[in-house]
């Protein structure tokens, strides 16, 4: 029968993009300055511009970014931090591990990003119980589309906040026109090879526009160095992003905007073939996705699970993000309030991400799409 489609397709992308990305390697292997050698400069000039920030600051990951930019505000014990429950766990862990506390907010029924008025009562509620001192909110673009940057500027500013924004799954996407990565005082990003701009390992980066954000950063990914490197300012970590990766991701940043049309194209496709009962994903208005996950909704969990398998034995991959909300997870269960987030709770039953990525053909995307109609005719009769 068919072969089996890839969820995320590396050998195709490398049989596309490998000569590229082997003379930006083979250059690293000429001058061996492996740790923030020319390539990370390069490949920050190229993403700040990309993404409108005066400042880009290659790192170790995009969880490393975040944890990052909360030290530089110095968010410890005591601190409250807003983010969403529906997001990935790595939004969160970071201000556990500094030892604050992360206050989970619902998200929007439709658009599945952070909920304004969810996130308004979940402050008001941290502040009339005066045990911890709200300091910041993190914005996730949650599976490439924007979050609500207007409103949630708007209430950081309100409540005297820092706004981070978590733009692992976002980069490449647009809102209002312009690129993401400008939302917020620091907007964080993810190379992890998944991710629409992915390289072949891990890597992330920080943009912003502050002139002195950007060098605690830069002291930050070098263990808190000083002016001089034995002089510690601080306590900070080794946070720097690999100079092959840096190479890799140059390559990749070549052919960046044709993948986003490539997945754009893809997510038309998908959403004009979806059958009545499975929701394509509610677009953001005056907004273009990076289309990091393509996600439909079913009615329950019993048809989530049905179309799960259909698909699998017909070849096609499908993922779940995300089975549980953060607030239930057990690491996470005892640092929660115990407020209901009832959004978050039940599109972990019905959510289904289906393959989308610039390797797809266009056979392949017709596969897609007559299986789910071929499973919901199933289904009517
Ligand atoms: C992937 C991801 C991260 C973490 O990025 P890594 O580079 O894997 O550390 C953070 N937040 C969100 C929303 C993500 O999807």
């Amino acid at each position: 029968m068919n072969d089996p489609i890839a969820f995320l397709d590396l050998p195709r992308q490398q049989a596309r993009l490998k000569d590229s990305i082997r003379r930006r390697v083979d250059a690293v292997f000429d001058h061996c300055r492996f740790v923030l050698g020319p390539e990370v400069e390069e490949l920050e000039h190229r993403l700040a511009l990309y993404g409108g920030a005066k400042h880009a600051i290659g790192v170790s990951s995009g969880t490393d970014a975040l944890l990052m930019v909360l030290m530089a505000e110095e968010i410890g014990p005591g601190d409250a931090v807003f983010l969403p429950a529906f997001t990935y766990t790595a939004t969160a862990e970071v201000v556990l591990l500094l030892g604050a506390t992360p206050v989970f907010v619902d998200v929007d029924p439709a658009t599945f990003q952070i909920s304004i008025s969810s996130l308004s009562a979940r402050i008001a509620a941290v502040i009339e119980a005066e045990e911890l001192e709200p300091r910041a909110i993190i914005g996730v673009d949650l599976f490439g589309q924007p979050a609500p940057w207007d409103e949630l500027r708007a209430m950081a500013k309100l409540h005297d906040l820092v706004l981070i924004a978590d733009c692992a799954q976002s980069f490449g996407g647009s809102y209002h026109g312009h690129k993401l990565g400008h939302e917020a005082i620091a907007t964080t990003l993810s190379f992890f090879p998944s991710k629409p701009l992915g390289g072949y390992g891990d890597g992330g980066a920080i943009l912003t526009d502050d002139d002195e954000r950007a060098a605690l950063y830069r002291s930050l990914r070098t263990h808190g160095e000083g002016k001089t490197r034995y002089e510690v300012e601080r306590i900070g970590i080794n946070g720097r992003l690999d100079t092959i990766q840096a190479a890799v991701l140059l390559a990749k940043l070549d052919a960046f905007d044709d993948e986003l049309t490539r997945r754009a194209d893809i997510a038309d496709a998908y959403d004009a073939a979806m059958p009545d009962g499975v929701q394509s994903p509610v677009r953001v208005p005056n907004s273009e996705s990076a289309w990091a996950i393509y996600a439909i909704l079913l009615r329950d969990r019993h048809e989530r699970d049905s179309l799960q398998v259909f698909l699998k034995n017909a070849g096609i991959p499908t993922a779940v993000y995300y089975p549980k909300p953060l607030h239930h997870q057990p690491a996470y269960a005892e640092h929660h309030d115990g407020a209901s987030l009832p959004v978050s709770e039940g599109l972990g039953e019905r959510v289904l991400a289906l393959p989308i990525h610039p390797e797809l053909t266009d056979q392949e995307v017709k596969r897609v799409t007559d299986a789910v109609v071929q499973w919901a005719e199933q289904q009517a009769s």
